[in-house]
C-alpha cells in the first residue's frame, strides 16, 4: 500500500511540476549544427531530468559548453514557458543579460519581443515575453514588487560562481520563494549555474537547502593550453607590456585570435589605439576605420603602404575533435606549464602547430574593444569572424572570462589583474582598485585559449607571482562592511536579515551590531520598549527601514557617514561635511615623519625634516576651529587650504601635505558630490517631508485663488513659490519647502521640486496604497500601480504610474 501511495504522491508531485507540453523550436541548420557541438547539448536528458525531479538544480559546466544560452532553450522546448509564465535569467554583468538575449533570440527564431532582456536603464521585455535576461538588481527590485515572482515559472542564477552580492543575496531569497511557490500550488523551479567547480557553499548548506540540490557536471571538451610565465614580473606599465606581447604573438606565432585580458575600459581603448596603429586595418578597398580612431590615427593610417590581403588558412574545427579531450584540464596545465618567457625575448617557438607557417608581419591585425558598457551593436563584434585576412585580436576586461566565449581565440594574453571594488574599513566610501586575480580566475583565462584548439596562455607574471595569488575570489558578501550590507537589504525590504539563509553569511554579532547603529542612526524604526525582554531583543532585530535609510542607503558610503551627508545637506553644509568623508577614507594627509625623503636620507636631514613637518602638523592644528573641534577640522582645514591653492605639489610640499593623499581626495570629493547630487532631492524630502506641498491642478481649479497655488497638509489656503525662487515659473507637481512667509501671499522659501514616485517611498504616512480609483479624472493614471496621496487635514489625492521596475 505504500509503494503504491508513493508512487501516486510522485505521480501527482510530477503532474505539479511536470509541464505537459512540448514547444517546437523552428531553428536554422546552422544553428542546430552549431548547437550540436556544444557538450551541454549531451546532458539535456540529465537535466532536464533533474529540473522536473527537484525543486532547485544546480548546473556546473565549464565556460562555453553552452549553460547561458541552451538551458533557456531546454526550458522553453519542454514548456516551462508556455502557459504557467516566464522563464527569467539574471547575469551579474548587463552586458551578458543584453548580448545573450540577443543571441538566444536568433538562435531560436524568435523576436526580440518574446526573448527579451532587461538592465538597469533599458530594455526591451514586452507582454509577450517568454525567456527574460535580466541583470541580478533588475530581479531583487522585482521581489520587493511581487515576493511570490508570480509571473516566473523558472529563474535561472546565472555566473553564480561570480558571488556578487546580489546574486547570493537572490539565491538566499530564492531558496524560500520556491518552497511558498511550490507550497501554493503555483510550481515554480530554481537553477543555478556556475562556471568553476566550488558549489559547496550552495549545495552543502543546510540553512540555504534543507535538501541539497543535484548537480549536473557538464564536461566541456577542452585542449591543452601551455602557460607562459613571465620571469619578470612588470609592477606598473602592464598595458604596455601586454602590447609588447601581442605583437610579437602577431609577428610570430601562426593563425589563430589573441585575447587580452586587461582591468578597465580606459585601460582597453588604450591598447586598442596602440595595437590598430602598429597593424592598421582597413576595410574593403575604402580607408575607413574601426570605431574609435582619432583622426592623428587616420592620417598615419593613409600613410601606411598596405599590402594586399592574403587569406589565413582556416581553422579546421572538426580535424581537432580526433585530439585527446582529457588533455585539457586548466589547472594541471597551467601548474605544470610554469615555462618563464625571457622578458626580452619572448621565446615562442615551441608552439605545437610549428613555426614554419609564421604569420606574415603585414597581416592587418583585426582589434576589437570588449568591456561592459561597449554598446551592444559593438559587443556583437568579436562573435562574428574576423574579416578574411586579418586576425583577430580582443582586448578585453573580465567580461571575456566567464561571462562571454569569443570563438576562435588560440592566444590569451593575461595581465593577471582585476578591477575590483574596495571598501574603506572607516568610511565605507567604496571605490575600484586593480589588484591582483586569483588563481581560479587566471586558469579560467587560460582556459580561453583552449576552446577550438590547444593554444597558449601568456602570463605577464611569474610563476612566483602566480603561487602568492589566492585560491579563489572571495564572495563579496565577506569584503563588504556588515551594516552597510544590512541598509541595503532593508532598503530591499528584507528585515530579518539575522534570519537571511546567506550563501556565506556574516558573523552573527557583527550583524546584531549593525542593526543597532543603524536604529541609532534613525535609519531603522526604533521599536516599541515594551513587552517582554526576548520579544523587544526579537524587535529589534527585524526593524523596517525609515524614509532617511533610504536616503542613506543611496549613498556609496557607510551608514554613519551618510547620515553625516544627509545632515550635511539640510544644514547646507553639504561640501564640507563631503570633504571631511573624503579625507577619512585617504586617511594620510600628512607626510609620513619617518619616511626618508630622496636618497640622501643622512641622520641630520632626516632630523631636520621630521622637525620641519611636526612644526607644520602643529601650525595645522592650531588653526581656527580645530583647537576646538579636533582632527576633523584639521583635515577640513588641509582640504580647503589645498584645493584653495589649486592643489599644486608645491603647496603641498611646502607644508608637509601628502600630494598623492590630496589627489585621490579631489578625486573622492567629486565622486561623492555626483553621487550625493544624484539622490540629494530625495534626502530633502526625507529630511523636509512634512514640509511637502502639491500644485493644485487645472483641472481642480474651483477657486481662482488657488491659481499656481500648492496645497500643504496644515494649511487650509494656498501657498505659493516665492518669485526669488529657481522654481518660480517652472511650477512642479511636488515640492518641499524649508519655511513659509506671509507677506502679501503666503510664500514658501528653500524650495525644491521632487519627483512624484518619492512620496510613497519615502512619505508612505502620506500615501494609501491600493487598488486605482475609478475616477476618470485626467491627471489621473488608471493602472495596477497608482498610489492615492493624501495630507492629514485636507484630504487631496494623485494617482501615478509607479516607475518601472529598476534598479
Ligand atoms: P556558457 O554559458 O556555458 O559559458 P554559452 O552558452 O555562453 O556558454 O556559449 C556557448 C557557445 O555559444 C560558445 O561557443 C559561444 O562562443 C557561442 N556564442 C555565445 N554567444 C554568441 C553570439 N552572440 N554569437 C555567436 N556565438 C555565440
Ligand atoms: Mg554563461
Amino acid at each position: 500500500v505504500t509503494a503504491e501511495k508513493n508512487e501516486k504522491d510522485i505521480s501527482e508531485k510530477k503532474k505539479l511540476s511536470e509541464p505537459a507540453v512540448f514547444v517546437p523550436v523552428d531553428r536554422s541548420p546552422e544553428v542546430q549544427e552549431a548547437r550540436l557541438k556544444l557538450p551541454i547539448l549531451a546532458e539535456e536528458q540529465v537535466i532536464m531530468e533533474a529540473v522536473r525531479e527537484n525543486p532547485c538544480t544546480v548546473i556546473c559546466g565549464e565556460t562555453g559548453s553552452g549553460k547561458t544560452t541552451q538551458v533557456p532553450q531546454f526550458l522553453y522546448e519542454a514548456g516551462y514557458a508556455s502557459s504557467s509564465g516566464t522563464i527569467g535569467i539574471t547575469e551579474p554583468r548587463r552586458v551578458a543579460a543584453v548580448s545573450m538575449s540577443h543571441r538566444v533570440a536568433k538562435e531560436m527564431n524568435l523576436p526580440t519581443r518574446v526573448v527579451s532582456y532587461q538592465i538597469r536603464y533599458e530594455g526591451n521585455v514586452t507582454s509577450d515575453t517568454k525567456i527574460k535576461f535580466m541583470t541580478d538588481g533588475v530581479l531583487l527590485k522585482e521581489i520587493q514588487k511581487d515576493f511570490l515572482l508570480q509571473k516566473y515559472s523558472v529563474i535561472i542564477i546565472d555566473e553564480a560562481h561570480e558571488r556578487s552580492v546580489y546574486t547570493d543575496i537572490l539565491i538566499g531569497l530564492l531558496s524560500r520563494i520556491v518552497p511558498l511557490r511550490n507550497k501554493k500550488g503555483m510550481p515554480m523551479k530554481l537553477m543555478v549555474m556556475s562556471a568553476t567547480l566550488r558549489v559547496e557553499d550552495f549545495t552543502e548548506n543546510q540553512k540555504l537547502f534543507r535538501n541539497p540540490p543535484p548537480v549536473v557536471k557538464v564536461d566541456a571538451r577542452q585542449f591543452p593550453v601551455t602557460v607562459h610565465f613571465n620571469k619578470r614580473t612588470p609592477l606598473e606599465d602592464y598595458t604596455g607590456e601586454a602590447f609588447h606581447k601581442t605583437c610579437k604573438i602577431h609577428r610570430m606565432l601562426p593563425p589563430g585570435g589573441i585575447l587580452v585580458f586587461l582591468t578597465g575600459q580606459a585601460e582597453v581603448h588604450g591598447l586598442c589605439r596602440r595595437l590598430r596603429k602598429a597593424f592598421p586595418y582597413r576595410r574593403g578597398n575604402t580607408a575607413e576605420r574601426e570605431d574609435g580612431d582619432t583622426a592623428d590615427d587616420m592620417k598615419k593610417f593613409k600613410k601606411t603602404k598596405h599590402k594586399e590581403t592574403v587569406s589565413l588558412p582556416r581553422i579546421d574545427l572538426d580535424n581537432y575533435s580526433a585530439l585527446p579531450l582529457d588533455e585539457g584540464d586548466e589547472d594541471r596545465e597551467a601548474g605544470i606549464g610554469d615555462e618563464e618567457d625571457g622578458d626580452s625575448d619572448l621565446d615562442l617557438g615551441d608552439d605545437p602547430v610549428g613555426t614554419e607557417d609564421k604569420c606574415d608581419p603585414s597581416i592587418p591585425l583585426y582589434v576589437l574593444p570588449l568591456y561592459s558598457l561597449l554598446a551592444p551593436d559593438q559587443q556583437a563584434k568579436v562573435f562574428r569572424p574576423p574579416p578574411p585576412g586579418t586576425r583577430l585580436c580582443v582586448v578585453a576586461t573580465n567580461v571575456a572570462e566567464t561571462s562571454l566565449t569569443i570563438p576562435g581565440i588560440k592566444y590569451v594574453v593575461d595581465c593577471g589583474r582585476v578591477k575590483k571594488r574596495f571598501y574603506d574599513r572607516v568610511t565605507g566610501v567604496s571605490s575600484f582598485k586593480v589588484t591582483w586575480t586569483s588563481q581560479a580566475s587566471a586558469n579560467q583565462r587560460a582556459g580561453r585559449a583552449g576552446r577550438t584548439e590547444p593554444g597558449h596562455c601568456y602570463r605577464l607574471y611569474s610563476s612566483a607571482v602566480f603561487g602568492d595569488f589566492s585560491l579563489f575570489s572571495e564572495a563579496e558578501i565577506t569584503r563588504r562592511p556588515v551594516e552597510d550590507l544590512v541598509l541595503q537589504m532593508k532598503d530591499l525590504n528584507i528585515d530579518k536579515v539575522i534570519n537571511f539563509p546567506f550563501p556565506t553569511p556574516p558573523s552573527f554579532e557583527a550583524l546584531v551590531a549593525a542593526e543597532e547603529l543603524l536604529i541609532s542612526l534613525g535609519a531603522l524604526e526604533e521599536p516599541p520598549r515594551s513587552g517582554r525582554v526576548k520579544e523587544m531583543q526579537q524587535a529589534r532585530l527585524s526593524c523596517p527601514i525609515t524614509p532617511l535609510g533610504r536616503a542613506m542607503a543611496s549613498f556609496p558610503v557607510s551608514p554613519r557617514y551618510a547620515k553625516m551627508l544627509s545632515l550635511g545637506k539640510q544644514q547646507d553644509c553639504l561640501p564640507y561635511v563631503i570633504a571631511v568623508v573624503a579625507a577619512m577614507t585617504v586617511r594620510e594627509l600628512f607626510e609620513d615623519l619617518d619616511r626618508p625623503a630622496g636618497s640622501e636620507d643622512e641622520s641630520s636631514k632626516l632630523a631636520q625634516r621630521r622637525a620641519r613637518l611636526t612644526q607644520m602638523r602643529r601650525l595645522w592644528a592650531g588653526q581656527g576651529a580645530s583647537l576646538l573641534l579636533g582632527d576633523l577640522m584639521v583635515m577640513l582645514g588641509a582640504v580647503g587650504a589645498c584645493e584653495f591653492a589649486g592643489c599644486s605639489p608645491k603647496f603641498c610640499e611646502d607644508n608637509g601635505l601628502r600630494y598623492k593623499a590630496m589627489v585621490e581626495i579631489r578625486r573622492l570629493r567629486g565622486q561623492l558630490t555626483n553621487a550625493v547630487n544624484a539622490v540629494c532631492p530625495e534626502i530633502v524630502l526625507a529630511g523636509l517631508g512634512d514640509h511637502l506641498a502639491r500644485r493644485v491642478q487645472e483641472e481642480e481649479l474651483l477657486d481662482p485663488k488657488w491659481k499656481n497655488g500648492y496645497k500643504t497638509p496644515l494649511l487650509d489656503d494656498p501657498v505659493f513659490i516665492h518669485p526669488s525662487s529657481a522654481l518660480f515659473k517652472k511650477l512642479p507637481e511636488f515640492v518641499v519647502y524649508q519655511e513659509i512667509t506671509e507677506t502679501s501671499k503666503m510664500y514658501m522659501r528653500g524650495v525644491s521640486a521632487v519627483e512624484a514616485e518619492w512620496v510613497p517611498q519615502l512619505l508612505p504616512q502620506y500615501c494609501h496604497f491600493g487598488a486605482p480609483l475609478e475616477s476618470p479624472l485626467p491627471w489621473f493614471c488608471s493602472s495596477s500601480g497608482t498610489v492615492r496621496c493624501h495630507c492629514p487635514s485636507t484630504f487631496f489625492r494623485v494617482g501615478w504610474q509607479l516607475p518601472a521596475v529598476e534598479m
